[in-house]
């Protein structure tokens, strides 16, 4: 199941930097993009000082680079993990923009959760269905909120 390559790709990639001495802070991510011909591309997030401010790039971008640089624009399916904890989260607006504007096609493709698997067109409702869901549930935290997902400030192709 390509699906369980992409989680076991992202826990490697994190493990990797674990070995090298690498501190991961809860902020931090890994995505794995899973390109239409099958290949995984990773990226991490980057934190950093930029132009006196504390700025973090997305896992996402990387992970693109990594995937244009073999060539390749058409996205299956994209999962994103916290690096801190392995939960998975949903891309922010800007990432979801990012992959769609690489390839028309790419309008398909899905995002991996760890229950489920959201259609990238479906994102927007799936954040509210998690509302309404948790709602119900009389939980005052939602499963997924749109602020779990653009907590980080994105500097694509810096
Ligand atoms: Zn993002």
């Amino acid at each position: 199941m390509i699906y369980g390559k992409m989680f076991e790709t992202a826990k490697n990639r994190v493990q990797i930097c674990i070995r090298n001495g690498q501190i991961i802070r809860p902020m931090d991510t890994v995505c794995v993009i899973c390109a239409k011909t099958g290949h995984l591309y990773s990226g991490l997030s980057h934190a950093g000082m930029y132009r006196g401010r504390l700025t973090v790039t997305h896992a996402e971008p990387e992970a693109i680079q990594n995937m244009l640089a073999f060539g390749e624009k058409q996205v299956e399916a994209v999962l994103l993990m916290n690096s801190y904890n392995f939960r998975t989260l949903l891309p922010c607006k800007q990432c979801i923009a990012d992959i769609l504007a690489l390839d028309e096609e790419n309008k398909n493709c899905h995002i991996v959760l760890e229950n489920t698997i959201v259609p990238v067109q479906g994102v927007d409702k799936f954040i509210q269905d998690s509302i309404n869901q948790s709602q119900l549930a009389s939980a005052q935290v939602p499963v997924v909120s749109a602020g779990s997902t653009g907590i980080l400030r994105c500097h694509p192709f810096r």
